[in-house]
């Protein structure tokens, strides 16, 4: 099934100028960038977006990192996108991700991972809306 996922690139991985590096891993992985932007979120709408997480202990930090400097927001599309983009990123912490994925190659820690992806067909929805108006996506 064709599917659309949110992807961004967070605070840790802009400031190393991965941006485009890690844009490109999932360009070759065969997935199509249908929307795209640079942001700099601020704390309410760092706290909007992650809100799932509002009673977990890292969410202060979390919210505090992710609207610490400018991220790069996508759309990608592609046939069963939401599972291939979680593969391509790896574990949430760097230190269980597979070889190769992006996690392992940039992230910095649990917390500064450097991507984001959606993780089920809902909250895709959810989360591109959250980013992007219909009109800012192609195809
Ligand atoms: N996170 C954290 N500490 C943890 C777990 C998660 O700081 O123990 C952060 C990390 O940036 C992660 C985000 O919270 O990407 C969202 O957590 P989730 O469990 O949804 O991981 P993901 O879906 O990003 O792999
Ligand atoms: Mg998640």
């Amino acid at each position: 099934m064709i599917q659309r996922t949110l992807c961004l690139v967070k605070p840790d991985a802009v400031k190393r100028n991965l941006a485009g590096a890690i844009l490109d891993m999932i360009q070759k992985s065969g997935l199509k960038i249908v929307a795209l932007k640079m942001l700099h979120l601020s704390v309410p709408q760092a706290e909007g977006f992650y809100a799932v997480h509002k009673e977990r202990p890292f969410f202060g930090s979390l919210t505090a990192y992710m609207s610490s400097g400018p991220i790069v927001a996508a759309v990608l599309e592609g046939e069963d996108a939401i599972a291939r983009y979680r593969t391509l990123m790896g574990a949430t912490n760097p230190a269980n991700a597979d070889a190769g994925t992006i996690r392992k190659l940039y992230a910095e820690n649990v917390e500064a991972n450097s991507v984001h992806g959606s993780d089920a067909p809902e909250t895709a929805a959810v989360e591109i809306a959250y980013f992007f108006h219909t009109l800012e996506m192609v195809g």
